[in-house]
């Protein structure tokens, strides 16, 4: 099966592409490589350098090639950001899946998986999150990815698209060896801003708000690992190449933390202490977002191995400590 990844370069499409070719699929990536890694790009893929944005560009450089699926990945998704710069998600992520859609239509190819998010579900009427929960979502990335979502409805009702869309909880960890983890140019997730701490690379961090309806105050995560969701991805595609159906998951391992879990978590494995400071809210941040992945498991048989907080930052910390500043380029 031959399989174009969008943003192959970027955290999760990055395992992804590693478990792809460790499985022996072929595998081009497609990336501008504005936020992602070029040695984050497993050796076995083609890589083309090109930007999404840049319709007749993704023309000409994928021109007389032939694919059975697209995974898209690329993207901006940074909530915090895309609150200060809504057109950045709300303008370039949409253009960038029409460009895509589009390129794909011309040129017969009906199998896409999208890269989704939790961040649908901004304020949860109940948890755990399944599919049928309202969606509202919580920030302008969350509504970019809705209106993705819409735009595949659309498609998927005409029979001109069979699609997956795979809502992602909040990703953490490295590949099973450490040689690919974790590194965002700027860095905002939890996890790695609390192993920055103890690496010594950062004096301390803020936690944003101990005033939550939570058992300790701090607002409760959903963390999954990025190897799980990259196996995710492969059931999907292995499922879209047998049928001809359409759906959506959310993804998480169904397990919540607080903040001040994960920074205990982070100071027992590394053995590291780690300061903080409590901080104000940060805007948008709903209290607590819990995954029910019944569907998935049910459906396709996913079964996350990181099935708890330690696991998956022992994970983190392997990459993390043998790589403190991240990927060379
Ligand atoms: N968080 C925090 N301090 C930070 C970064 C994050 O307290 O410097 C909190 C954030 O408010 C959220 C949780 O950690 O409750 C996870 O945030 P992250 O940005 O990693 O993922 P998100 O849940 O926003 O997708």
């Amino acid at each position: 099966m031959k399989v174009l990844v969008t943003g192959g370069a970027g955290y999760i499409g990055s395992h992804t592409v590693k478990k792809l070719c460790e499985l022996g699929f072929d595998v081009t990536v497609l990336d501008n490589l504005c936020l992602g890694h070029v040695d984050a790009i497993d050796k076995n893929a083609t890589f083309v350098q090109a930007d999404l944005l840049d319709k007749n560009g993704i023309h000409r450089k994928l021109a007389n090639q032939k694919f059975d699926a697209v995974i898209h990945f690329a993207a901006n998704s940074l909530v915090g950001e895309s609150v200060e710069k809504p057109m950045k998600y709300i303008g370039d992520n949409v253009q960038m899946a029409v460009n895509l859609l589009g390129w794909m239509q011309e040129n017969n190819i009906n199998k896409f998986i999208l890269s989704s998010t939790a961040n649908l579900f901004g304020k949860p009427n109940k948890i755990p999150i399944d599919e049928d929960t309202e969606i509202i979502p919580g920030s302008p990335y969350g509504e970019s990815k809705y209106i993705i979502e819409r735009m595949l409805a659309c498609l998927g009702g005409s029979n001109k698209i069979t699609y997956t869309s795979l809502r992602y909880f909040n990703a953490a960890g490295a590949y099973k060896d450490a040689s690919i983890g974790e590194d965002h140019k700027i860095e905002t997730h939890l996890i790695p801003l609390v192993i920055q701490v103890a690496l010594g690379k950062r004096d301390k961090i803020t936690i944003f708000g101990d005033d939550y309806e939570t058992k300790d105050g701090t607002c409760i995560r959903d963390y999954v690992h990025v190897s799980d969701l990259a196996t995710a991805h492969i059931l999907a595609l292995k499922h879209l190449g047998d049928n001809n159906s359409s759906t959506v998951y959310n993804l998480g391992s169904g397990n919540g933390y607080s903040v001040k879990e994960v920074v205990d978590a982070v100071q027992k494995i590394t053995g590291k202490a780690v300061k903080y400071e409590v901080g104000n809210r940060r805007a948008g941040d709903p209290p607590m977002l819990i995954a029910s992945s019944n569907k998935i498991k049910k459906e396709l048989g996913w079964v996350p191995k990181y099935d708890n907080l330690e696991k998956i930052i022992s994970s983190a910390w392997e990459w993390h400590k043998n790589n403190p500043n991240g990927f060379r380029h």
